[in-house]
């Protein structure tokens, strides 16, 4: 029973100043959160020993009555949370579940369509390295340049075209809301099935503050750890029809033995995530990633050619344009790392600088919603942001307004 301190002090020190990390800078990574204690309780929990491969009431080893009833409650409150007819939580991760869904519907060479990357999709929504582009043949939409939104008539043309046998809809980089509606209505008319991947908006649906994907797709991935403030891993929903074929390309399709300590944090964070406080944690999230599009749209923050693709945002992130801006995606990163604000450069449409620089940033508010920041923290982080993106900026002094607010919010006090 050593602790770790003790028995090994190199990985404790790393871990302490991560935490330090944390507590001390502004996470503003939009796939980021923090996971409540009771979450990294349950996953650092005796539960990492048990082997339990198969299903609940189904598994290839003795002793798993206890991960049983934790599997079980995890699947049935993420159920209940999104009106799924079944739910497959083994998923190592969102890129697993992704995997999973695809090895279930599809055979190797078949059609798949997803969202460009560099237009805001996923490595696994057909980039040509990832599995999904080494093994299905991908045909892939974009949003238009003009409106900066999904381009649903081309997304219509492509599918009556190359007759994919799947469609994802969902994003890793976007700030509006699709129309699953519309996919729904194209996948029918093309026979394919509709995959929603909902791995960054998850947390917004289960608040009730984004249309629910579930109602209109065949199968809807997720991740945990993203909006939904869980642990790290995935998760699959599907119609009852198609349970069968998702949990046999899950387990042995897939995975081994499932990660039941990851599980309970899962069923964990599907308890939070059904709560009124979660609910207005999530609206924190939504008013204050508006807040921030609306101070980087104002003319002080413009006239050195920065903006917000689409102009504004429907959901937990903004997306800033630096295409028109001596600065690129890399050097804002820096700019705001120097002052202690933690966000991801990313590509945008059509950016004419290579994909390790890029014209991007992507700024997200989940992370900080959940440390409790309000309305006028918010708005104090974008105005920090306004000024660090100017020619001119006074590091110093926007190094100070940051530790002042990590002060006002202490994370994890007492860890
Ligand atoms: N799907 C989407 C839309 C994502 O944005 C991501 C991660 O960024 C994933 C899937 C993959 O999740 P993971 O990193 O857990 O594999």
């Amino acid at each position: 029973n050593t602790p770790l301190h003790e028995l090994d002090p190199d990985v404790a020190a790393a871990v302490d100043a991560e935490l330090h990390r944390q507590q001390s800078t502004l996470e503003m990574i939009a796939s980021e959160n923090f996971a409540p204690v009771a979450v990294m309780e349950a996953q650092g929990s005796v539960l990492t020993n048990k082997y339990a491969e198969g299903y609940p009431g189904r598994r290839y080893y003795g002793g798993c009555e206890h991960v049983d009833v934790v599997e079980q409650i995890a699947i049935d409150r993420i159920k209940e949370l999104f009106g799924a007819e079944h739910a497959n939580v083994q998923p190592h991760s969102g890129a697993q579940a992704n995997a999973a869904a695809m090895f279930a519907l599809l055979k190797p060479g078949e059609t798949i369509m997803g969202l460009n990357l560099a237009h805001g999709g996923h490595l696994t929504h057909g980039m040509k390295i990832n599995f999904s582009g080494k093994l299905y043949n991908v045909v892939a939409y974009h949003v238009d340049d003009a409106t900066g939104q999904v381009d649903m008539a081309e997304v219509e043309r492509l599918a009556k075209e190359s007759r994919p046998k799947l469609i994802v809809a969902g994003w890793s980089a976007y700030p509006r809301r699709l129309d699953f509606a519309a996919f729904r209505r194209i996948a029918d008319e093309v026979g394919a099935y509709l995959m929603v991947d909902m791995a960054h908006f998850a947390g917004l649906v289960a608040a009730g503050l984004h249309p629910n994907p579930v109602p209109h797709a065949h199968v809807v991935t997720t991740t945990t750890h993203k909006t939904l403030g869980g642990p790290r891993g995935g998760v699959i929903m599907c119609t009852a029809d198609l349970a069968k074929k998702i949990n046999s390309a899950v387990f042995p399709g897939q995975q081994g033995g499932p990660l039941e300590h990851v599980i309970a944090a899962k069923a964990v964070s599907f308890k939070v995530a059904a709560s009124e406080e979660f609910k207005e944690r999530q609206q924190r999230t939504l008013d204050g990633a508006r807040a921030l599009a609306e101070r980087l749209v104002q003319p002080d923050v413009t006239e050195h050619g920065v903006s917000v693709l689409t102009g504004g945002t429907d959901v937990h992130l903004v997306l800033v344009d630096l295409r028109d801006s001596e600065l690129d995606g890399q050097q804002a990163e820096d700019r705001l790392h120097e002052v202690g604000i933690t966000v991801n450069r990313n590509a945008v449409p059509n950016d004419p600088r290579p994909p390790m620089v890029t014209s991007g940033l992507r700024i997200g508010t989940p992370a900080l919603a959940t440390r409790g920041f309000q309305a006028e923290d918010f708005a104090e982080v974008a105005d920090i942001i306004a000024e660090a993106l100017k020619p001119s900026y006074d590091a110093d002094a926007l190094k100070a307004r940051v530790s002042a607010l990590a002060a006002k919010h202490p994370l994890y006090p007492g860890l």
